[in-house]
């Protein structure tokens, strides 16, 4: 980052305060205070989501909609790469984004909402980090609530057949499929008064979900064909009971990525998800040699008119494939990440900014009505591309 500009030292001179609406990004901000401005005591420096919404942080909050699977990430961050959860009532979590403060490579400081700059803004709530430095996120939050989540086993067909009825019982409604096999367990995240209460249980947990299936994991790296058999195993050991937990919201959104893994996670238009599931069923049905770990997480989010979201101007249905590398070993992909990229490809899916694809520019233009105007807006922000990396040449050239 090149900050030595005079005009940036001379805006932050200013001592800033934020409103308890506002999150301090990341640390990047944290370095720049240091170097660059006199910092007030009371500005929460290098602030992440975690702390935004912790019960004991100065001014806890709650996301109306569901936030990703971790929260240790920068507000900067999660928006920035397009970071959702479920649920077809929500957007993804840059959809919640009032206004930003945006630092630009000519040294300007931008503010933009709906109403100031609204051009910017459709822009800078998905912002892939090419548009400048984001200073300041103010986000639309919701006094902190309680959730319940309820977790049952069911069929791929039984759930693809009623997606509907799903999705209207649980305003967090989410599966997991187990490939090679037709396993899925549903997670109901719906509104409680209930007292905090939970299932978990190390032994299940930890004990046989994560040391035993990590080392099995590690045995079908030698003998691929046993991942099937592990899929059903463990439905079977772990998926075939109803739990139910009750927490604060975010403490229910998140959960546990033990595993080091490779994901995939594509949206595509929500009424393509039973054709979708059904079509990479017949795919690892008809390669026995194309092997696919659990589970193929699969989330919703409402569509919104951000340019750069995957759910820009359509309902969306997000599916996400995992390899994991148990041990940190890889284990071949290729062709289930091929295959898989396809089919999304040609139900007209869009991939997650911060998960595996293939795409380039050529892509982008046909997935995204506003590619143009986003690369028009990034142009004129950032006309010598000091904010571009390998990634976002692919993406813009
Ligand atoms: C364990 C794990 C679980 C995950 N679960 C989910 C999930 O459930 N759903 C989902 O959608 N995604 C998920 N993700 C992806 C995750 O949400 C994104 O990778 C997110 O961007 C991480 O935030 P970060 O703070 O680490 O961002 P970074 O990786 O630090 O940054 C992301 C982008 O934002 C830019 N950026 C960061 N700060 C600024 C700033 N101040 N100004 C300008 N640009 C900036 C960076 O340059 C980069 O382009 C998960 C990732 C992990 C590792």
């Amino acid at each position: 980052m090149h900050a030595k500009s005079g005009r940036i030292r001379e805006l932050y001179y200013q001592p800033c305060e934020l409103s308890s609406r506002q999150v301090a990004t990341n640390r990047l901000l944290f370095q720049m205070s240091h170097s660059l401005i006199s910092v007030p005591r009371q500005l929460p420096l290098g602030m992440t989501v975690a702390a935004a919404l912790h019960p004991c942080a100065s001014f806890p909050v709650s996301f109306g909609s569901s936030l990703g699977a971790v929260s240790d990430v920068s507000a900067a961050g999660v928006i920035g790469t397009g970071t959702h959860n479920t649920g077809i009532k929500h957007g993804i979590m840059a959809t919640q984004v009032v206004a930003l403060t945006l630092l630009t490579a000519s040294g300007e400081i931008l503010e933009c909402s709906k109403t100031v700059n609204p051009d910017l803004h459709q822009a800078a709530c998905v912002h892939l980090g090419c548009l400048g430095i984001v200073l300041t996120v103010t986000f639309q939050c919701v006094p902190q609530f309680c959730l319940q989540e309820t977790t049952f086993p069911s069929t791929l067909h039984e759930v693809l057949d009623n997606l509907e009825s799903h999705l209207k019982k649980s305003e967090y409604f989410r599966f997991l499929w187990f490939p090679h096999s037709e396993n899925v367990s549903v997670i109901y995240q719906n509104h409680t008064n209930k007292a905090p209460s939970s299932s978990a249980s190390w032994l299940w947990d930890y004990a046989v979900g994560y040391y035993l299936l990590e080392f099995l994991l590690w045995i079908s790296t030698f003998l691929p064909f046993l991942v099937p058999w592990i899929n059903r195993f463990f439905f079977w050991l772990l998926f075939t009971g109803k739990t139910e937990n009750v927490n604060l919201s975010y403490k229910i959104f998140n959960y546990e990525c033990r595993f080091k893994q490779h994901v995939q996670d594509w949206a595509i238009p929500i009424e393509k998800t039973k054709e979708a599931l059904l079509q990479l069923k017949e795919i690892l049905q008809s390669s026995p040699k194309v092997v696919a770990h659990f589970p193929v997480e699969v989330r919703f989010a409402r569509g919104d008119d951000i340019l750069l979201s995957p759910c820009f101007q359509r309902d969306s249905c997000y599916i996400n494939i995992i390899m994991y590398r148990p041990y940190g070993k890889d284990v071949p992909r290729l062709d289930y990440w091929l295959a898989y990229e396809g089919l999304m490809k040609k139900l007209g899916g869009r991939p997650h900014w911060a998960k595996a694809h293939t795409c380039t520019r050529r892509d982008f233009e046909k997935m995204y009505p506003g590619f143009q105007k986003f690369c028009s807006i990034r142009e004129e922000l950032d006309p010598g591309g000091m904010f571009l990396n390998a990634y976002l040449e692919k993406v813009f050239y």
